[in-house]
């Protein structure tokens, strides 16, 4: 599979979607803004508003310039969540309307949305202060405060929805990334266009700033949705399409479901903490932000065994430890 250009042209994802590839400053690099094509006589939705640089913005309006519209002039932008790397646009142009989850409305009202990689989040994965000072990261791709005001003209909640005038276009709620994280579906096309949550050979970095929710068990859900809807091509913001989609989301559950598996077992085996799980893994541990990947995953996954009745989550000095039930 090639990898996604942020400098390259508009790309053709099925008759009714194309997507711009912008630049990026988180990685890897590249975000999407897709072209939702509406009902006859409307002009097209946005999927994202792209990154906060007058970079991002530059490649969205030479993309849209192409299709004789531009930011403003398109229908509005269904945001997938509140992410820089997706949100960004909204803070250098004001689009016609807006659609997002109540869930995502929520965040971004949220003047202080907590990291689910900073220094209080790699505590309780139980890293060690030293590394933990080292690995907390200086930039945070989370919006809040800058969304405070941003106005909302369509709010919508429950577990999915047409885009209004779209032709067909529905937005699916997909929790586990970010709160209100929405996945886009045209039903006749099967085309799923799924921003953050199922990327092509990059894991999905799972939210853990909330304590108690279950978010690892909500991403399991959001992929058993994905496949409900037999969709014939997958894509991702910052991946090249995937096609045929099943196979790919199925391996997908296949993986986490045996993740899980090894995790419940390394508790088993005397594992109190996700950074001890990640440790006991064997020789070939990964750094950096790789390494807070996958201790995010395991503090999910150890935080829905427990949801589960698996495990029993006692709190000792900021760190979540588990034991087997
Ligand atoms: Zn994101």
């Amino acid at each position: 599979m090639k990898k996604l250009d942020p400098a390259g042209p508009p790309e053709r994802i099925s008759p009714r979607c194309l997507r711009i590839p912008l630049p990026d400053p988180f990685v890897p690099g590249v975000t999407s803004v897709f072209v939702l094509d509406s009902e006859a006589g409307l002009p097209p939705w946005l999927l994202d508003s792209g990154a906060d640089m007058p970079e991002s913005e530059a490649a969205l309006r030479a993309g849209l310039e192409s299709l004789s519209i531009t930011p403003e002039t398109a229908s509005g932008v269904v945001l997938s969540h509140t992410h820089l790397d997706h949100a960004g646009g909204l803070l250098r142009w004001r689009p016609e309307s807006l659609l997002a989850h109540q869930n995502a409305v929520e965040e971004m009202r949220n003047l202080q949305p907590a990291s689910s990689r900073g220094r209080t989040a790699l505590r309780s994965m139980g890293v060690p202060a030293e590394l933990a000072d080292d690995l907390a990261p200086e930039d945070e791709p989370v919006g809040g405060a800058p969304f405070a005001r941003t106005p909302v003209s369509h709010p919508v909640s429950g577990p999915d929805g047409p885009i209004p005038g779209s032709g067909g276009w529905r937005w699916i709620l997909a929790e586990g990334h970010a709160p209100g994280h929405l996945m886009v579906f045209h039903p006749e096309d099967r085309v799923l266009l799924v921003a953050d949550q199922f990327l092509h050979r990059w894991k999905t970095p799972i939210r853990i700033a909330d304590r108690e929710e279950d978010s690892f068990g909500l991403f399991l859900a959001s992929l058993d949705r994905a496949l409900q809807l037999e969709p014939h091509i997958v894509c991702s913001s910052h991946t090249g399409a995937i096609q045929p989609a099943i196979p790919f989301l199925a391996d997908r559950r296949a993986v986490l479901d045996r993740q899980l598996e090894r995790t419940l077992a390394a508790v088993e085996n005397g594992s109190s903490s996700a950074w001890e799980v990640v440790a006991s893994g064997g020789d070939r541990r990964p750094s950096g932000g790789l390494l807070i990947l996958y201790l995010r995953e395991r503090l999910a996954m150890l935080r829905h065994l427990a949801a589960d009745g698996a495990l029993v989550r006692q709190l000792q000095d900021g760190v979540e430890r588990f034991v087997p039930a």
